[in-house]
This record gives structure tokens, C-alpha cells and sequence, in this order.
């Protein structure tokens, strides 16, 4: 039996052909900047994103703390979503190792934040307060894309309020995708943009982060006080590459099938899909709180790994396919059949 495994597009496993071009890549010492794969994956990812530099980093989380670390000394503060990322799913590192505090605002029901509630939290130039330096935002945010005409908006705001503009895009790709525009019409509103080549790209591991040279230079330094010097990940960086080539155009089918799943299950009267349509590659619902367990067996049952809560996510990725989603959708619709 397949194992549909929809609890993130973390999950991804690296294809023949990627293993085959990371088996075959050629690699250098990283740490002199010596790894072709790595430099190649670096500057590819910089031009794709319309910026000067790029590092490759082990994660997503590193990324975005090589980000924050640059951005900000310490004692600056950053304002970022209360369900973000950068401020809930890191370990708080940005605060624990840097002396950065955050600044966590609720997210607006788009996914972005609202900047009168953001100019509201921006502290005044006085030494009782930490000094406000950076705004982080998120994209695709609880898989939504924000709207473009957001960015502008936000650019601007950090022009007149002198704040640093990062950009979370551990799926910035699937936004461009399901929006249909080139990624730089997001990306270029920011000075700072971090990218997961490990989720819906399927790469095994790895998130590049860019931006100018001279925070990159920075970061790099960072990154090495967070143990991130690697040697020859050109290994890594060549599944990266191969990411970054062939499957960004093909997240298009992951929304497709989130949408096929979001309707299948929006036609079950005991389900509630919390987004109609779907954005990109999640689905969001809610069952009653004596279905948690036993829809969870159930699944499982049926080789299909799912985080299932009140509130459950589902995320299809490049492993999972139409036929897939479709059993999913029978399978929930058969447990809450015979249960009556
Ligand atoms: C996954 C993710 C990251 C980075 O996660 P890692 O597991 O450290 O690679 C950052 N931001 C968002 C929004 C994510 O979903």
C-alpha cells in the first residue's frame, strides 16, 4: 500500500534524478567558497529572486536567523506575525542567541499585518524602549498568498518608518504560482528574502537566503557562529539546484489537487473546510472532537499520515498525486458513513 503522507510538503522524498545529480555533483571545500555546486545554487537562486547574493543555509530556520541576526544588533526589536515562523516555530533564536526581541502582531485574515497596527507598535526613539528595526513577513502565510498590492504598501511603510523588510518565502514559490506572476514581483519589494528548496520543491534539505551583498556577507558570518559552515554540500546543493530548475512551475498541480481535496471534503456535512477555495497546497478543516481519534485510525488504516486535530491541515506536495487526494476524500467520506 502507497502511504499518502499529507502532513507537510516537508515530507518530500528526492527522485531518482535529483539523487542522480547530487551523486554526481561537483563539489569544493564551502568554507573557502571553494564548492562549485554550492556557488552555482547560490547564484542562481540570487538572479531568480532579482537580488546580488545568496547563501545556502542547513534550514529554513537558519535562514531566517542569519536574517534577523543581520538585519538587527542587539537590543533592536522586529515586528513580525504572532503565528509566524520567525517569531513561534523557531526556538525564539532571534531572542535566546541575538538580544532581538520580537514584536508579535495577530495577522490580518489575508495573512499579512496590518500597518496601522504595526505603526501603533513601533517604538519611539526614547532608551526605555528596544529599537524597532525590522519588519518580517510571511509568504505563504498558513497557505495563503498575500496580495501584491500589499507589498507596495509595506515597501513604502518601511521607507517612511526606516525599518529593514524580510520576507519569509519558505513558499514564496507556490504564492508566485498561484498567483501566475514572476517571483520578483513579490520578492523585489523586500531586502531580504528567505526560500525553502526542502518543501514543495523537494529538495532533501536546505533554504537559501538573499539579498544584498553586504548582508549576505554578514550573514555568512552568522551562519558560521550557528555551526552552519558546511564542507562539501554541494551534495545538497545540487538537489537544490535541480529544485529550483524543474519543479517550481509543477506546485501548480499540488494546488490543484488541494482543491480537488477541499471540495470532496466540503461536500461532507460533518466537515468544515475553514478556506474556500484553497490558495496553494493546504487544506484546513474541522470535525467534532469525538472524530479526532478514531478518523485518525481510520486514516492510518488506510496508509494515510495525517495530523488530525480539531483543527487538521492537510498539504498535498510532489508525492502525492490526483488519485491520492481522491482516496483521501472516499476514505474520510466512508468513516463518517458507517459511523452513521
Ligand atoms: C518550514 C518553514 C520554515 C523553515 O523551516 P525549516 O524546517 O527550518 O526548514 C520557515 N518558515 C515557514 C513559514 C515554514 O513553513
Amino acid at each position: 500500500m502507497k502511504i499518502i503522507d499529507l502532513r507537510s510538503d516537508t515530507v518530500t522524498r528526492p527522485s531518482t534524478v535529483m539523487r542522480q545529480a547530487m551523486a554526481s555533483a561537483e563539489v569544493g571545500d564551502d568554507v573557502y567558497g571553494d564548492d562549485p555546486t554550492v556557488n552555482a545554487l547560490q547564484e542562481y537562486a540570487a538572479k531568480l529572486l532579482g537580488f546580488e547574493s545568496a547563501l545556502f543555509t542547513a534550514s529554513g530556520t537558519q535562514a531566517n536567523f542569519v536574517a534577523i541576526m543581520s538585519h538587527c544588533q542587539r537590543g533592536d526589536e522586529y515586528i513580525v506575525g504572532q503565528q509566524a515562523h520567525t517569531y513561534k516555530y523557531e526556538g525564539g533564536g532571534a531572542a535566546v542567541l541575538g538580544s532581538i526581541q520580537p514584536q508579535p502582531l495577530e495577522f490580518a485574515d489575508d495573512g499579512t499585518l496590518d500597518l496601522d497596527l504595526i505603526a501603533a507598535h513601533i517604538k519611539p526613539d526614547d532608551f526605555h524602549f528596544a529599537r524597532t528595526s525590522l519588519l518580517c513577513l510571511e509568504n505563504t502565510q498558513n497557505g495563503r498568498a498575500l496580495p501584491l498590492h500589499y507589498f507596495t504598501k509595506a515597501r513604502a511603510f518601511c521607507e517612511t518608518h526606516q525599518l529593514n523588510l524580510h520576507l519569509d518565502g519558505a513558499r514564496l514559490f507556490n504564492a508566485a504560482v498561484a498567483q501566475k506572476v514572476d517571483v520578483t514581483e513579490i520578492s523585489r519589494h523586500f531586502d531580504s528574502v528567505s526560500i525553502c528548496l526542502s518543501k514543495g520543491l523537494g529538495a532533501p534539505i536546505g533554504s537559501v537566503l538573499c539579498g544584498s551583498k553586504d548582508l549576505i556577507d554578514n550573514a555568512r558570518r552568522w551562519r558560521k557562529v550557528a555551526g552552519g559552515g558546511m564542507r562539501q554540500a554541494g551534495i545538497l546543493a545540487a538537489a537544490g539546484l535541480y529544485a529550483l530548475k524543474n519543479n517550481v512551475d509543477r506546485l501548480a498541480d499540488d494546488h490543484a489537487n488541494a482543491q480537488i481535496l477541499n471540495e470532496g471534503l466540503s461536500k461532507i456535512e460533518q466537515i468544515n473546510v475553514l478556506q474556500d477555495p484553497t490558495q496553494t497546497n493546504m487544506v484546513f478543516f474541522t470535525v467534532g472532537k469525538d472524530d479526532v481519534a478514531p478518523l485518525g485510525e481510520m486514516l492510518k488504516t488506510n496508509g494515510i499520515i495525517a495530523s488530525v486535530g480539531t483543527k487538521t491541515r492537510l498539504v498535498t506536495h510532489l508525492d502525492i498525486s490526483r488519485e491520492d487526494v481522491e482516496k483521501v476524500i472516499e476514505v474520510i467520506k466512508g468513516y463518517f458513513e458507517q459511523k452513521g
